[in-house]
């Protein structure tokens, strides 16, 4: 059947690499979701919620209490002020927020800008937008980009600048520099900038996270989204939100309006719970965090991939051509079917898949793992990696 406009978008690479795993008992490094919960807190907020008849529709927008739970820690962490009535909507998981900001502003006629590799959901969205996606190379192995290709892809025409950061997959964090240099092509050339901050706070030092509407100027041209799913641990709940000046917040309401209408009730009291953690709550999850980012590190390296560790996000991009110089889509396969670790080839983050895998030697692995999952890969990299090497090139 020919299904239109959607023809050219397949199963999705988190989908068909956790099958994979499961159809070859593989420890799953691919697809991004913690092996751990959130908090009990957040649960036993959600569980009182549903016997407490919290079960029927919420506003739309998100319940109110919610709303000014996320305004508050918006301000506190990063000193930015917004008005939970009309400039804070929660959205069903940041994908849903992305989206909707996409359609929401972009129409056939416009072109977006993103900075590649970028998340699968972003090309989706603007197709459907009908706007043009245009995009902005991330250089390996340190993923920096050069501002004249930015400027280049410039035009009256362009109305939205997606931004991820920590960006996912590279887990590069875009720095200062880097974030006033955007700002300014912004403000210059007046577009509009989507910021996708979902792993905010997985972020190691020295690095630190910068908001762009944080620059002076940018708040009002900024659509802010982020998500309960990483910073909690709870990436089945699926409840994101996205902060934006009236006018903007105005127009990404519409489309949530009429595809989701609300989220999940219990869940968002569920999550005002989340937000009245401690600060150490952060604390905790960071230092764990950089426990379970060295131990797969180390894994890696001892492994023979090439990589770095990630400034940001719980994720670690490695180059295998030292292990096997074949297009990452064949050795993201091969490595779950042979060695039994899953990964998720980095080209699955390009506008086109197919052309970026025949040069791309780097997978991505997760590290949103217990520390006894870790451990299991690198059983399993032992066990196996050495003979599967020499069957495959004797085959
Ligand atoms: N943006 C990025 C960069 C992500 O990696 C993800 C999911 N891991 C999302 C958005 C979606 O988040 P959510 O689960 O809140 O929909
Ligand atoms: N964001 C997650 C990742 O990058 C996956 C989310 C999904 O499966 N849709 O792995």
């Amino acid at each position: 059947m020919q299904t239109s406009r959607w023809q050219k978008f397949e199963t999705s690479i988190f989908s068909k690499m956790s099958q994979l795993a499961q159809t070859h008992q593989a420890v799953n490094l691919a697809q991004g979701f913690p092996d751990f919960d959130g908090p009990q807190a957040i649960k036993d907020a959600a569980i009182q919620a549903i016997r407490g008849d919290k079960n029927q529709y919420a506003p739309a927008y998100g319940v109110l209490e919610l709303r000014k739970a996320l305004a508050e820690r918006q301000k506190d962490s990063y000193s930015l002020d917004y008005n939970p009535q009309d400039e804070v909507t929660v959205f069903s998981g940041a994908t849903e927020a992305i989206f909707c900001t996409i359609v929401g502003l972009c129409q056939a006629g416009d072109e977006i800008i993103s900075f590649e590799p970028f998340y699968d959901s972003y090309p989706a969205a603007a197709m459907l937008s009908g706007a043009v996606m245009k995009t902005v190379a991330l250089k390996a192995p340190n993923w920096t980009f050069d501002i004249e290709d930015l400027k280049a892809q410039i035009t009256p025409k362009t109305k939205l600048l997606l931004l991820n950061t920590p960006n996912n997959p590279t887990g590069k964090v875009f720095s200062r520099k880097e974030l006033l240099a955007i700002a300014q092509l912004a403000k210059d050339h007046n577009f509009f900038v989507m910021t996708d901050e979902v792993y905010e706070e997985l972020i190691y030092s020295p690095a630190r996270h910068m908001p762009i509407a944080t620059v002076p100027g940018m708040k009002d041209r900024t659509i802010l989204v982020s998500s309960t799913s990483k910073t909690f641990s709870m990436t089945g709940w699926k409840i994101g939100y996205a902060f934006a000046p009236a006018f903007l917040t105005k127009a990404i309401r519409i489309p949530h309006q009429y595809t989701v209408f609300c989220s999940a009730t219990p869940l968002q009291y569920g999550m005002i719970a989340a937000l009245k953690l401690s600060y150490d709550y952060y604390h905790v999850l960071r230092e764990e965090y950089s426990e379970r980012r060295a131990a797969l590190f180390k894994l890696l390296v001892e492994m023979g991939f090439e990589c770095h560790l990630p400034e940001g996000t719980y994720f670690i991009v490695a180059n295998h051509k030292n292990l096997l110089d074949i297009p990452d889509t064949e050795f993201a396969v091969w490595l779950t079917k042979v060695v039994g670790v899953a990964c998720i080839p980095v080209s699955s983050f390009y506008a086109d898949p197919e052309v970026a895998a025949k040069t791309s030697r780097y997978v991505r692995f997760g590290f949103c793992k217990d520390i006894a999952t870790i451990e299991a890969a690198g059983a399993k990299f032992r066990a196996n990696l050495k003979n599967g090497l020499n069957s495959y090139h004797h085959e």
